[in-house]
């Protein structure tokens, strides 16, 4: 990192950028590549030569040797297999070669990752395909062409193909209620994400110690610390020296890759950060979530840590998610979910608003989905993170709007406010016209909605499949009445006062972690999938294959799939998550605890033989103890260990995870239980792996 650089120069540095285009590309070709970029038009396959000749020429000048088409597979997480530029051409001379073919199309053999079924291993054929709105960018030495993937067949085998179709769909069906509004200049509706990011810091020689974070990235055992986050001083507290040099070297990194790294802090847990990019076009905002989590693991390492992303790393302290703010903007500037001056009177605005609050409480269910993960379950519903049941939090001015519309009142704004701190040298400020709701799962904040619920591990792309495509249906379906409507004022008027009262119910402004909010929710019939296979089995519901297949984002076969690798990948989770504390529970704990009963033992004779009168009361009240718990978890132990065998007898990969989340998960925590209490009665130099408080406190 040249620190003399300056951080206008690094910026983007990396990333083969429209500005990188223009100046490089003859101008024809340019032209129709932003055609492409901008418009969503088909690619003309005459420029791939010429543009796959300059991307690598500027790719060898700035340090790379390879390239690689990066794609995004079904598994979460991205691939990437790196070319040599280099062709031999004989007498010991190499010159560099990249064709347009080699741009557009890829070939990885792909058989080892995840198509739930709908790629035998024998038919191995994948294919990638260049998505030329997403920038290539160098790192480490490759030229990384993001791409989308899919089988030979055709179907998507990844996340980005039926990202960039709801893209498509939520921008085609805007564009119609942008029409009937009289909007004649804007040519594109896109979907826009900031995605913040939270994730843990810990030490490098603490995580390899333990083989529950090593192989699952989250801790299966632990006692509590003595202190956790009551004292509230890690939030927004000053940063330790060495996460500031973390911190320092991200950012850098993620401005070369283009990355507008903006906001970092401490967040509520210890050890817990955070990191907040500027939004962008969401097939980028994805692209960038996925580097921002991989830069985050590397750079860790660098400075001898270890990022956790897990959802949940540490029991009974917060946890991890990511905060996805969407928002649709056309081409021409307008954000169509800023409220202006004047919400009761902008009616695109209160149409747009309409649309989501129709969306959301149509798609309960697929929102839920895409924030449903093994990691997540430990989280949602833990008094720190939105509960399972989805609801949107509007804020008083809009869920006043909202009431008047749909009882015909009339609405008075309030004046705005300003609030004097009694302080003559400080100035007085302006107060927002709502306050926040942070128990919310979805807010609205302004000028955009905060998705809440997803978790940290997870690729953002279903959230914002979900979004964009159940918007463009409610965008469809009112488009629909709209343009056959003879007075389209008064339909957009009887429009929103139908839809608003329809899907008042998902409007909810009280505290969401309470209980009282959970029977309320049922009573308004919204629907509360406590753990991900619940909710899992719904994916492929009748009403959710049909929005998908009719905006042509997901197929009725890519959906089974898609549904088939949820549970599959729940199963392997769990899978792990028993085996680890199987072996970490024979090979760490009982023989920890066993040397130190032992110890005690030979202590307490030892004692007897030295004094006759000896007072061995103590060692003895805490071998007892102790030799009650090693029974217990050896109870424990065996009870876990036939579950998973069982587990792993089942054939069926859904029963098999509803299994898992059934019965393995309460043997798991049992055991845990026992294991946790042997640990604050061990002599701390004789248990075996860094404790939560060694952990949090580490770094
Ligand atoms: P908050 O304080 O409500 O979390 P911030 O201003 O810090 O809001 O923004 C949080 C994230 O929301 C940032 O990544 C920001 O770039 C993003 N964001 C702001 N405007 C939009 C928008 N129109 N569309 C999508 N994301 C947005
Ligand atoms: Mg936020």
């Amino acid at each position: 990192m040249e620190k003399s650089e300056r951080i206008t120069d690094i910026y983007a540095s990396m990333v083969f950028s429209e500005d990188v285009m223009r100046e490089r590309l003859p101008k024809e070709v340019y032209k129709s590549l932003i055609n492409t970029i901008a418009n969503g038009n088909e690619i003309d396959a005459g420029i791939a030569d010429v543009v796959a000749g300059v991307m690598k020429d500027w790719a060898i000048e700035h340090g790379a040797t390879h390239y690689t088409h990066w794609f995004h597979p079904l598994n979460g997480f991205t691939a990437e297999k790196h070319e040599a530029f280099l062709t031999p051409v004989g007498g010991g001379k190499a010159i560099t070669e990249f064709s347009g073919k080699e741009l557009i199309k890829g070939e990885p053999d792909a058989s080892s990752l995840p198509s739930g079924g709908l790629r035998a291993t024998f038919e191995a054929r994948g294919y990638t395909a260049w998505d030329p709105a997403s920038y290539a960018f160098i790192k480490d030495g490759s030229l990384y062409i993001p791409t989308a993937f899919c089988s030979y067949t055709g179907e998507a085998l990844d996340t980005k193909t039926p990202l960039l179709r709801s893209m498509d769909a939520v921008n085609t069906e805007a564009m119609r209620i942008l029409r009937i509004f009289g909007d004649n200049t804007s040519r594109r509706v896109l979907s826009t994400v900031g995605a913040e990011q939270e994730y843990f810091l810990i030490k490098e020689e603490d995580f390899k110690a333990r083989r529950d974070l090593f192989y699952c990235g989250r801790t299966l055992f632990g006692a509590p610390a003595i202190k956790g986050q009551e004292m509230e001083d890690h939030y927004f507290g000053a940063l330790r020296p060495k996460v500031k040099e973390f911190m320092k070297e991200l950012d850098f990194e993620l401005w070369k890759l283009g990355i507008a790294a903006k906001t970092k802090h401490n967040e509520t847990a210890p050890a817990q950060h955070e990191l907040a990019p500027l939004f962008c076009t969401t097939n980028i905002a994805v692209d960038q979530n996925l580097l921002i989590m991989e830069e985050m693991k590397t750079i860790a390492q660098r400075h001898g840590m270890e990022c956790l992303l897990s959802e949940k790393p540490f029991m009974g302290i917060n946890g991890s998610g990511k905060h996805n703010n969407w928002s649709l903007g056309t081409d021409t500037g307008i954000n169509l979910l800023k409220p202006g001056k004047k919400p009761c009177e902008n009616k695109l605005f209160l149409l747009v608003l309409a649309a989501v609050i129709k969306a959301v409480d149509e798609y309960q269910d697929l929102l839920r989905i895409s924030a449903a993960t093994p990691g997540n379950d430990c989280r949602l519903g833990g008094d720190e993170a939105p509960p399972a049941i989805i609801s949107i939090f509007l804020g008083d001015e809009l869920d006043t709007i909202v009431n008047s519309i749909v009882d015909g009142s009339v609405y008075n704004k309030k004046q705005s406010k300003y609030m004097s701190l009694g302080v003559a040298t400080v100035p007085s400020i302006r107060v927002d016209d709502t306050d926040r709701n942070r128990t919310s799962p979805f807010a609205f904040t302004g000028n955009k909605f905060e998705f809440r619920m997803v978790g940290s591990s997870q690729n953002i792309a279903l959230a914002n499949i979900v979004l964009n495509t159940a918007v463009a249906n409610s965008f469809s379906q009112f488009a629909d009445v709209l343009e056959g409507a003879e007075n389209v004022s008064t339909a957009i008027d009887k429009l929103l006062a139908d839809t608003f009262r329809e899907h008042r119910r998902i409007l909810f402004a009280g505290n969401s972690y309470s209980a009282e909010w959970e029977a309320e929710a049922k009573a308004r019939g919204l629907s509360n999938f406590k753990t991900s296979t619940e909710a899992y089995s719904h994916f492929t519901d009748e009403k959710n294959v049909e929005l998908f297949t009719k905006y042509g984002v997901m197929s009725k076969t890519e959906m089974i799939s898609r549904r088939e690798i949820f549970f599959e990948n729940y199963r392997k989770v769990k899978n792990i998550e028993a085996k680890t504390m199987l072996e970490m529970t024979v090979r760490d704990f009982i023989p920890a605890v066993s040397s130190y009963i032992t110890e005690l033992a030979e202590g307490i004779n030892l004692k007897k033989s030295a004094l006759k009168t000896a007072d061995t009361s103590c060692e003895e009240g805490i071998m007892e103890k102790l030799s009650g718990l090693l029974g217990k978890t050896y109870e424990a132990y065996r009870a876990l260990e036939a579950a998973e065998a069982k587990a792993v007898a089942i054939k069926d990969v859904e029963e098999a995870a509803l299994y898992y989340t059934g019965t393995v998960e309460a043997k798991m925590l049992a055991l845990r239980k026992y294991v946790d209490q042997m640990e604050l009665l061990t002599k701390r130099s004789a248990w075996p792996v860094p404790t939560y408080g060694d952990l949090t406190f580490g770094v």
